[in-house]
């Protein structure tokens, strides 16, 4: 039956981390994928999520389906959570919820949703760059994928006047996805001020936005200040889409834990989309696993474990700010003639080095770091230890 089914290429992420298995230098880095470390290069599982997970086992909970939106004790703190306490749709029941697989499987129902039932055009805008698996999720999912202008590799920051032209010129009602925070890959963030125009400018063009909020806290160390253009956008209001993934916040990579959510525009409009966002989950999986939803409901909504939470997603951003300052710092000390700048200001867990694809390659084979092809680092993945042995590879090769 697959004689002719042709090889598909490998994922490029993947492919970093198996050249890096391979590679036999005794100090090897790999800032390739996108999962913290802690200073000592290793996993970390956040403390409030050891100390959930055990309450919840020693509940000896029924392992029953939970519906198709999940748990709705999850579902409840982590709408309160992207949208704020004085969030007015929250207050009047405007807001339809599921739990997800993750970010990624939020964004498939948003997709999903948003092929079946988007009045306008079956398109979505994303920027340029995005997140890889952006247009292969909406793809799948049935959307055109365009893209609007959003890196200047010049400055090697925000394209903001190309960005507000691009937004001005799409065709009435279109939909577009914004980075809700700490953007995928480049670490480039409008600040608050141009999240304003870009709100008027979707306005403006009666856009559909859908924000993809991956990093919620992770970002700055606050979780109110990267929820800063979500809850921007509904004071000023739009009625957007949601997406949210606990992936890096929690640091619950692999229990696949997110949400997906739809701003609505009475409590009369919340019952009806609801009843179809489970009309797209249902035949795609059903329901979601319970385990992780209910680790990051414990968090979430015991107030002494989500404030030790919080400090902990402080300590995990306050470190990946403190190897940007300290990586720009050694290169500035071994005298680079290049400016660094935008590794401090970049923010979240990548920052986009400005290094060209050949330049990445060397990097790999002259000095065994590895990383994506685009010059993209995951600061998470350095440490008080390589830091110095980073720079100096950078600076063998850049200058
Ligand atoms: N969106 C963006 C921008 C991301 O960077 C990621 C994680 N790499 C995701 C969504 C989704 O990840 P997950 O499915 O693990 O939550």
């Amino acid at each position: 039956v697959w004689a002719q089914l042709p090889q598909g290429p490998p994922d490029a992420i993947l492919g970093i981390t198996e050249a890096f298995k391979k590679d036999k230098h005794p100090k090897k880095i790999n800032l390739g994928v996108g999962a913290y470390r802690d200073d000592k290069g290793k996993p970390y599982v956040l403390p409030s999520v050891v100390e959930a997970e055990q309450r919840v086992v020693q509940q000896y909970l029924d392992k029953e389906y939970a519906g198709i939106t999940g748990v709705p004790d999850f579902t409840k703190a982590a709408a309160l959570l992207a949208y704020g306490p004085d969030s007015a749709p929250l207050k009047e029941g405007r807001i339809a919820i599921t739990q997800s697989i993750s970010g990624t499987g939020a964004l498939r129902i948003g997709g999903a949703f948003l092929q079946r039932f988007y009045p306008g055009a079956k398109a979505i805008y994303i920027p340029t760059p995005s997140w890889a698996n952006h247009k292969a999720v909406f793809s799948d999912s049935g959307l055109e994928i365009k893209q609007y202008r959003y890196y200047n590799k010049d400055t090697i920051g925000l394209d903001f006047d190309g960005m507000v032209a691009d937004i001005k010129n799409m065709p009435k009602g279109s939909i577009i996805l914004l980075h809700a925070c700490a953007h995928n890959p480049t670490g480039v963030d409008p600040t608050e001020d141009q999240w304003r125009a870009i709100s008027d400018a979707v306005k403006e063009g009666e856009h559909y936005p859908f924000f993809d909020m991956a990093y919620q806290g992770f970002a700055s160390g606050d979780t109110d200040k990267d929820a800063f253009a979500v809850r921007h956008f509904l004071a000023e209001g739009h009625l957007p889409c949601l997406a949210q993934s606990f992936a890096k916040n929690m640091g619950l990579y692999g229990e696949r834990v997110g949400a997906f959510s739809i701003v609505t525009a009475s409590a009369e409009e919340k019952v009806r989309v609801d009843s179809q966002i489970k009309i797209i989950v249902r035949p795609l999986y059903s329901n979601p696993p319970v385990h992780g939803a209910r680790i990051a409901s414990t968090i979430l909504n015991d107030p002494a474990l989500n404030k030790q939470w919080l400090g902990e997603v402080k300590g995990m951003a306050e470190r990946i700010i403190t190897m940007r300052a300290l990586l720009k710092e050694n290169l500035e000390k071994l005298g680079s003639k290049q400016k660094w700048d935008h590794i401090t200001d970049q923010i979240g867990m990548f920052a986009y080095t400005g290094l060209t694809a050949a330049e990445m390659t060397k990097l790999a084979e002259e000095h065994s770091v590895y990383a994506t092809k685009d010059g993209r680092i995951s600061v998470a993945g350095i440490t008080s230890e390589n830091v110095g042995r980073l720079a100096e590879s950078i600076y063998k090769i850049k200058g």
